[in-house]
């Protein structure tokens, strides 16, 4: 993409000037590395605030945001540029539709994605949900299947709604990270990581509050209750995650259409004559050398060989 045609990322201007600070210090940081692309891809459920944290992040009604849950079908990627650098969010609608993934909802998405580099996956869920259902196992699985196992390596998970008070006095660190580990645990599940993945373990968890009511503090920052200036936090995190040393995900025809299924059957065709051979013609043949070294010795051999043992 051709870097004169992006926007500039004005809507950096209206955080507080502690925030900007903080932001530019690390888009420097990713310059100072040779980073000057950031592309970020938002998944996650209908209605979880996906649309309203890329908006947050940008600083500017990018993308629209619904209370209804209906979204478009297709991603939108909001590109802004700052200093020489390039920010992409693709905001992606839910592909869960009446208890399924919508498989051409997921479609849409693939192909939007396609020759595209993921630099880092926001998984988004909302911090207020208390249970972890069968609908995140499915959405885990889509990206998981679409994109390979390696997505997690380059994921956080975005808990919106983040100022909140817990139910029953219970304390927010501690809501906080029980709401986390089942999603990690769900997410471990879903994709298969190993028990001992570093990955699953490693999957950092972001606060966000979309809300105009969010709280701040002396410095003017937006602030959860347990004191996180979270857009700068959530830049940082971002900035960690492309810096972590693991591979970006590059989208391309072979990784979303998946191994090609002639080329898999032909692979096993070996395998299948071995086990053929060994389990099937080999037993047979054994069995039909028996029969004729039986059927070549005359009946009364047999018969006898029978009397002389039984006299010893
Ligand atoms: P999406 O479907 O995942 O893109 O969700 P949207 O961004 O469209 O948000 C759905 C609804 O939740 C909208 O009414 C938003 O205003 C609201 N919302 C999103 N994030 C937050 C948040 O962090 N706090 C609060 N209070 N509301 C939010
Ligand atoms: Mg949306």
């Amino acid at each position: 993409m051709a870097s004169q045609m992006i926007r500039e990322w004005a809507g950096i201007n209206t955080f507080a000037p502690a925030t900007q600070a903080k932001l530019l210090e690390l888009l420097g940081k990713l310059k100072q590395e040779n980073v000057n692309t950031l592309t970020i891809l938002v998944m996650g459920k209908s209605g979880v605030g996906k649309s309203s944290t890329v908006n947050s992040v940008i600083g500017e009604r990018a993308v629209s945001i619904n209370p209804f849950q209906t979204e478009g079908v297709r991603p939108v990627m909001v590109s802004r540029s700052r200093a020489g650098f390039a920010l992409n969010i693709i905001d992606t609608p839910g592909i869960i539709e009446g208890g399924y993934v919508n498989d051409q909802a997921l479609e849409i998405i693939k192909c939007f994605l396609l020759n595209k580099t993921i630099d880092v996956l926001l998984y988004v869920d909302r911090l207020d949900a208390y249970r972890v259902d069968n609908l995140d196992r499915l959405v885990v699985k889509a990206i998981t299947d679409s994109f390979g196992k390696e997505i997690w390596n380059k994921a956080s998970i975005v808990l919106t709604h983040a100022q909140l008070s817990p139910p029953d006095g219970l304390p927010y660190e501690e809501f906080f990270s029980k709401r986390s580990e089942a999603l990690i645990k769900t997410i471990r599940q879903a994709a298969r990581l190993k028990k001992d993945d570093s990955q699953a373990s490693s999957i950092p968890v972001i606060l966000v509050e979309n809300s105009g009511r969010c709280n701040k503090n002396d410095s003017d920052e937006k602030v959860l209750p347990n004191g996180t200036t979270w857009i700068s936090y959530l830049v940082q995190r971002v900035t960690e995650i492309m810096l972590n040393g693991c591979k970006s995900i590059y989208v391309d025809k072979k990784l979303i259409e998946g191994p090609d299924p002639n080329q898999r059957g032909k692979l096993l065709i070996p395998l299948i004559f071995a086990l053929q051979f060994f389990f099937v013609m080999k037993p047979i043949e054994g069995a039909i050398k028996k029969d004729i070294s039986r059927e070549s010795k005359p009946s009364w051999e047999t018969r006898d060989v029978g009397a002389a043992n039984r006299k010893f």
